[in-house]
């Protein structure tokens, strides 16, 4: 059973090129995408799924460059004993109190719900960093199956670190060894500060054993910055690097903002690839994102604050004014390089049939040559009403088509009760 798109005007990611065409879109994992300027053309059989999207706008989905699932069940929680002061608070009283009591429920229905929202507002890949200490071995199995279940691509890691004592950083590096057998993924640190010498060689060790790269929060405050000069007498990216953390162009540095010239120096030259997340750092006043020396592998991430890549983007370029230099060419890059960044490391799923159907009810003229300012001013999560991951509809008129979201929904309103009686 192939999908038929009919009447599509198509606009092609790359080149930004719009045509009237017809599309036959082939399932699977490595599946492509055929044009047709004559409907009549196209063997049709009598399984396929044939939707007909005159007046809509079909372009490739969206990619999620660094996410955090287990964090989705957060929002309305109860508000921590302590306000947080400081980053190092924030983490201490929200985050590592909300990791540390998380079940396989409570990780399966943050991942499914987190996958749902993703396919709803356009993703169909997801980049995630996952935390749940008292339940590390097996975690990224259940993500995994969740992201599997509601049809979203994946590139996962376990989040290893010597918070916990080395015992579970161990487990962190286990848990990675396993999933990395038999899945695509990453060997994923929390960060310099949490992550003394010992552990981060057995993660670059492990990263070169299994010829995969480090997905790491890379000074995203101060706090990491001054931990790392007092207790290594070197900067954050300094370190890492003499640790060979930046030799592969699987590695993923988030956030990077209190980074030297040198430091920025090394990620250029490197191969690695550095995640923006503008509304994180916002939320976290932990500083302004800037891309000065870090050459162009650049992409854009959410970092578990909500699952909206459109979103994403347009934080980046109104936060970039002030503190960046950014046009919507820019920031439209930033947001694609993600696909360039699963495409020459040769990760699946990620391929030409993985597409969103946009109903763009916009009052003036769209084109080639202003699409740009469509897509920063314009276009939102509200707009998509297909998704096509792997070939196959997982949205259907904002519906989406592989799990049920009302079951899903009563599921994960019942584990964040759960969760929130726990802290
Ligand atoms: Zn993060």
């Amino acid at each position: 059973m192939s999908i038929i798109l009919k009447n599509t005007c198509f606009i092609d990611w790359e080149t930004l090129r719009f045509s009237n065409t017809h599309l036959k879109v082939e399932k699977g994992a490595k599946g492509s995408v055929f044009f047709f300027d004559d409907f009549d053309e196209i063997q049709i059989s009598p399984t396929d799924n044939i939707i007909d999207c005159k007046g809509k706008l079909v372009t490739k989905s969206f990619a999620v460059g660094h996410h955090h699932a287990y964090s989705a069940l957060a929002r309305g929680m109860p508000a921590p004993e302590k306000s947080p002061s400081s980053f190092l608070e924030i983490l201490k009283y929200i985050w590592w109190n909300l990791d540390k009591v998380l079940d396989k429920d409570m990780i399966e229905a943050s991942a499914l719900a987190t996958a749902m929202a993703c396919a709803k507002a356009g993703s169909t890949f997801v980049i995630d960093h996952h935390a749940s200490p008292n339940f590390i071995v097996g975690s990224l199995e259940v993500i995994a199956n969740a992201f599997d279940k509601v049809g979203i691509g994946h590139l996962l890691c376990y989040e290893i670190t010597d918070r916990g004592g080395l015992d579970k950083a161990q487990l962190g590096l286990q848990e990675t060894e396993g999933f990395l057998k038999k899945n695509q993924g990453l060997v994923g640190l929390h960060a310099s500060f949490t992550v003394g010498n010992s552990t981060l060689e057995n993660a670059v060790q492990l990263m070169q054993k299994t010829n995969s790269g480090i997905h790491i929060h890379v000074a995203e405050d101060a706090y990491d910055q001054n931990h790392c000069i007092e207790n290594y007498g070197s900067r954050v990216v300094e370190r890492l690097n003499d640790f060979g953390v930046l030799d592969s162009s699987k590695t993923i540095l988030a956030h990077c903002l209190h980074i030297d010239e040198n430091e920025r120096n090394i990620i250029g030259k490197s191969p690695a690839f550095v995640v923006q997340n503008t509304e994180s750092n916002l939320n976290n006043n932990v500083g302004f994102f800037n891309s000065k020396g870090l050459g162009g592998n650049i992409i854009l991430g959410t970092d578990g604050m909500h699952s909206d890549m459109l979103r994403s983007s347009q934080a980046a370029y109104f936060v970039g004014q002030a503190n960046d230099e950014i046009d919507f060419a820019i920031d439209y890059n930033r947001f694609r390089v993600a696909h360039n960044y699963l495409r020459s490391n040769k990760f699946s799923g990620d391929a030409d049939n993985n597409l969103v159907v946009f109903d763009y009810d916009s009052p003036t003229e769209i084109n080639e040559g202003n699409f740009l300012g469509h897509f920063t001013y314009g276009l939102t999560s509200n707009h998509v009403q297909h998704v096509i991951s792997d070939g196959k509809l997982i949205v259907k008129d904002k519906v989406i088509q592989t799990v049920n979201e009302d079951d899903i929904l009563n599921f994960t309103k019942e584990q964040s009760v759960r969760l929130w009686g726990r802290l």
